[in-house]
């Protein structure tokens, strides 16, 4: 199994000397926490996804998503492991304090987002998609619908999805065709077909809200005339419970390598009763508080990636022992030197953690001001 040692002196690095954050007390969020309190949090964070998350990657990506009967089925042990990671509120970091969050600074919610996704990206995702609708719905969401969905959204008992991508509407959104009928008390029948939605359909959790595209019936055309729509999987009873399962099911599974384990769906829209979120017409500009942290979250993705490819490359070259240094023997009481000794394998591990430590350092002013 590939080894992953999570950068913590790197982050408190960051942290202390880079951002000097411990002295940003006039941010919001940053006034109360210190040194020993972002190391407590994310040697946590460490140690879920060191011993939680990396060794349930190769098998999840091995084994796959499942759809069976139209409900997707995630691989052996994801669901405890999702079950454990609520429990523990890995979900809640970052989070408005208002609706159960912790209200930490976003610089830790990358780091946290940077392990998650060097040792499992597949169910890392699961948790990102889920931030993301929390996101769009706390900045552009009615009090309602932020009483009805955030709480749940925040500790992750609920998860959420992004549904923008049609089969002819990749890039060009303005082409969607995806329908919201008025249906009375404020409520949408919305009807269509999306594709390539990332957690669309999984066993992790009671219930899924998707954050649906689609045009209302006097939309104007192209991108001006789309609405934003908060779909569950499960409708929401005015106490909270869940009621009877909505019109909506996942129709297919796609195949993507390396996140195999992460259900990428098919999604099929049958008048399932949604809510608007933000203004009617306005739709794309509050997907893209979710589309831009999802955009920050692939960069993050890259970097966690790139380190424990980083990592491993490093323990191989101390390990495998090939020729002989050109200065030198190195390891007399081997038959060979280690392949760390060869300058050309030093340079491409340095140039490995020169980009991996560059691109760390630089996500984080990016994260401050998200
Ligand atoms: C891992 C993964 C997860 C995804 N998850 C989701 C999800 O959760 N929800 C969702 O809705 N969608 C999701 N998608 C779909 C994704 O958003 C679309 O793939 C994306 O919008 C691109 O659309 P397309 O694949 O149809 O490519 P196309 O739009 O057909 O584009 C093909 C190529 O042409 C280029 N191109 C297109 N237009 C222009 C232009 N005007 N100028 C220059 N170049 C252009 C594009 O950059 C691209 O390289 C996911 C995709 C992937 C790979």
């Amino acid at each position: 199994m590939p080894i992953y040692q999570a950068p913590l002196r790197d982050y408190q690095f960051i942290l202390s000397e880079l951002l000097n954050i411990y002295q940003q007390t006039d941010l919001r969020g940053f006034d109360e926490i210190d040194a020993d309190l972002t190391d407590a949090i994310l040697q946590g964070v460490a140690d879920f996804t060191t011993d939680i998350m990396l060794p349930l990657n190769a098998s999840g990506d091995l084994e796959g998503c499942k759809l069976v009967d139209g409900k997707v089925i995630t691989p052996k042990g994801f669901k405890q492991a999702y079950k454990q990671y609520v429990e523990d509120g890995c979900a809640t970091l970052t989070c408005d304090p208002e609706y159960g969050g912790q209200g930490l600074p976003e610089v830790i919610g990358t780091f946290a987002t940077e392990m998650k996704t060097a040792t499992n990206m597949a169910f890392a995702m699961y948790p990102g998609l889920t931030h993301g609708a929390y996101s769009a719905i706390h900045v552009h969401g009615s009090d309602e619908l932020k009483q009805k969905y955030l709480a749940k959204l925040v500790s992750g008992e609920w998860t959420g999805t992004m549904n923008l991508t049609e089969s002819h509407a990749g890039t060009d959104l303005a082409l969607l065709r995806t329908k919201a009928v008025p249906a009375g008390d404020d409520l949408y029948a919305i009807s269509g077909e999306k594709i390539f939605i990332s957690s669309g359909d999984h066993d992790l959790a009671e219930n899924i809200i998707h954050l649906v595209l689609a045009r209302l019936p006097d939309a104007p055309e192209g991108v001006k005339g789309i609405s934003l729509f908060a779909v569950p999987k499960f409708l929401v009873n005015a106490d909270g419970s869940l009621g009877e399962a909505n019109t909506l099911s996942a129709t297919g599974l796609e195949h993507k390598m390396g996140i195999h384990g992460n259900s990428t769906c098919v999604m099929h829209f049958d008048s399932a009763i949604g809510e608007l979120v933000g203004a009617p017409h306005q739709g794309l500009k509050a997907m893209f508080t979710m589309m831009n942290q999802a955009r920050l979250g692939v960069g993050i993705q890259g970097l966690g990636v790139s380190d424990i490819a980083y990592q491993n490359a490093l323990v191989y070259a101390k390990e495998r022992i090939q020729g002989r240094a050109l200065s030198g023997v190195k390891q007399p009481e081997q038959a060979a030197d280690s392949l760390l000794v060869h300058g050309d394998v030093r340079r491409m591990l340095l140039s490995q953690k020169s980009f991996n430590e560059g691109t760390r350092a630089l996500m984080q002013p990016t994260s401050i001001m998200a």
